[in-house]
């Protein structure tokens, strides 16, 4: 038998046409190839999105800059301004009695952001040496690709490797008048007109995070809700952000699937009716709206990628790629990262990491793997929802309930002392009997985002209660709550909130 003999990187540039094809442009797959090309590598990029049932599209940068956090976080800080306007007056500003929002102008300032970006990554992907191809790709065998254009030209590409990073798109439940009447978030944050009375089907981040802001910026706001807010996140701060949304205005009605939508009358925007079913007591209800925004999960763009022909495996009822801990598929040369992977978060700075440690590890002298545990993450409802580790649940299940305790307490930040509401806001760290360690941190605050960002990395090197005690506070703000959770949930204790952070 012949011995093996790896090739050298120049007889792999002749043999393919590149060393990497990167299949989708959006966090992922632009910081891998990016990070590969530094690093030496010949890369393309490949991206291409498919039109949604009402005919929304956008350019290159995938969910996050078009879709995903970027707009929405803008529309949320719309949304802000409105209490920030009230909040002035309490101030002593005298600003117009009534405030009036312009849907029409925020979208076109977003849209406008937005294409700066789309742009801003084609100039950086060819700053960097990465060839930018818009086609979409379909596997033919582990070396080659076919891409199709926009005009349904046909080219095929080889590469010696690949890394998978085609992210996810929404669902639509199977009922009439979905597909024809709905929309999803790839629809919202472009709608030529302003939604009107919206009805979000859907209880986790991207429902109540679209019901907060929409509400905030004036439309009626009715939330379809399954079963629970805000799945696999802590339930109590789950109910205490559904609890404060509702105090805003939106309505939830629990237990209820829509079962079908119909038209009324067409229009921009149009007048609708949904009809939903309560699954526990059989209630049918039917509600006239303008809008229907389907947020009920999202599924991994694999569909029509061919892999299964090619031997990549994919997890049949969630059509996530299988990779190991090195993000290698079950194709030795065919990689995954983001969101289309099997069992990890889906969130744009872990995509973005994962992407430059596996660009790393292929192309550079990196031995890295991504750590996909304690990452923190922020739920951007009306009041904002940030958190790190484990949830009281989770923790109980995992270490037991007699190994946890819950150190807690509500508090009211102090640029809310006068005139606005209190015992709102709530702090929470789910600690560990044994030895003290904070294993689980939970905030509902203002900018809870921010604060959460660096407490993470007190979780990240194992920091124990004693230590967030420890800290000395910074006075007056809302994160010194951490230096003096004081009420155990064991001892029962009734939260009050304390004039401001906690600290006084
Ligand atoms: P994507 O960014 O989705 O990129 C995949 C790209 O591949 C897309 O452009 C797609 O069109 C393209 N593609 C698909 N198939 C093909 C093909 N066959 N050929 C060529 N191209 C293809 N995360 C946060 O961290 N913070 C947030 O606040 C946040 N808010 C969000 C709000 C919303 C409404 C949504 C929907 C998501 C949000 N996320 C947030 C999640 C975040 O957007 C994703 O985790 C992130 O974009 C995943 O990056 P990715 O590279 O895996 O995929
Ligand atoms: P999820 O899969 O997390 O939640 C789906 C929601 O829809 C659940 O409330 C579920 O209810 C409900 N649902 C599912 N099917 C139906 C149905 N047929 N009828 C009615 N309700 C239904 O999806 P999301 O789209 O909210 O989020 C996807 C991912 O995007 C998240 O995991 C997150 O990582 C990322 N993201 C991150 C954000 C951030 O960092 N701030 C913001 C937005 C998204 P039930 O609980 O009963 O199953």
């Amino acid at each position: 038998m012949a011995p093996v003999v790896n090739p050298t990187e120049t007889e792999i540039s002749e043999k393919y046409d590149y060393d990497l094809i990167v299949v989708g442009g959006g966090s992922g797959g632009l910081a891998a190839s990016k990070r590969a090309a530094a690093l030496g590598a010949k890369v393309a990029v490949f991206d291409f999105v498919k039109p949604t049932p009402v005919g929304t599209t956008w350019g290159l940068g995938g969910t996050c800059v078009n879709v995903g956090c970027v707009p929405k976080k803008l529309m949320h800080q719309g949304a802000l301004l409105r209490q920030h306007i009230h909040d002035a007056k309490i101030y002593g500003w005298k600003v117009g009695e009534t405030e009036t929002h312009v849907w029409e102008e925020l979208v076109e300032k977003v849209q406008d952001y937005i294409g700066s970006q789309n742009f801003g990554f084609r100039v950086s992907l060819r700053d960097k040496g990465v060839k930018y191809i818009n086609a979409y790709v379909t596997f033919v065998d582990q070396h080659t690709v076919k891409a199709v254009d926009k005009r349904g030209n046909v080219t095929f590409h080889t590469a010696d490797k690949f890394i998978i990073a085609v992210g996810m798109r929404p669902n639509y439940p199977d009922i009439a008048g979905a597909k024809d009447y709905a929309i999803t978030s790839d629809d919202i944050f472009s709608l030529p007109y302003p939604p009107g009375k919206t009805v979000v089907v859907g209880a986790s981040y991207i429902a109540l995070e679209c019901g907060g802001f929409l509400n905030g910026l004036g439309f009626e706001v009715t939330v379809l809700v399954r079963s629970i807010l805000l799945r696999g996140f802590d339930q109590e701060c789950a109910e205490r952000v559904g609890e404060y949304m509702k105090a805003e205005g939106v309505e939830f009605m629990r237990g209820f699937v829509p079962r079908k939508i119909t038209q009324i009358e067409p229009g921009t925007p149009a007048k609708l009716k949904i009809e939903a079913k309560n699954n526990s007591t059989g209630e049918i209800a039917e509600i006239e709206c303008n809008t229907v925004l389907f947020a009920i999960g999202r599924t991994a763009c694999t569909e029509s990628l061919n892999l299964e022909s090619i031997g990549v495996k994919v997890n049949s009822k969630t059509s996530k790629v299988i990779v190991n801990e090195a993000e290698q598929s079950s194709v030795n040369n065919i990689y995954a990262i983001g969101d289309v992977i099997e069992g990890k978060l889906e969130l744009t700075p872990v995509a973005v990491q994962a992407g430059q440690l596996l660009s790393q590890r292929l192309f550079g002298k990196g031995k890295v793997l991504m750590d996909y545990v304690n990452v923190p993450t922020t739920v951007f409802t009306p009041l904002e929802y940030g958190c790190c580790g484990y949830s009281e649940e989770d923790a109980h299940e995992k270490f037991g309930k007699d190994n946890i305790e819950v150190h807690h307490n509500l508090f009211q930040p102090l640029e809310w002392v006068i005139g606005q509401k209190a015992g709102v806001c709530y702090a929470k760290l789910v600690c560990k009997n044994d030895d003290n360690r904070v294993i689980g941190f939970h905030i509902i605050a203002p900018n809870a985002g921010e604060m959460t960002q660096g407490f993470a990395l007190a979780l990240r090197i194992g920091a124990k209660k004693e230590d967030f005690d420890s800290l000395v506070g910074i006075h007056p703000t809302n994160a010194e709550v951490f230096t003096v959770l004081d009420i155990t949930k064991s001892s029962g204790k009734e939260l009050v909130a304390s004039g401001c952070g906690g600290g006084t």
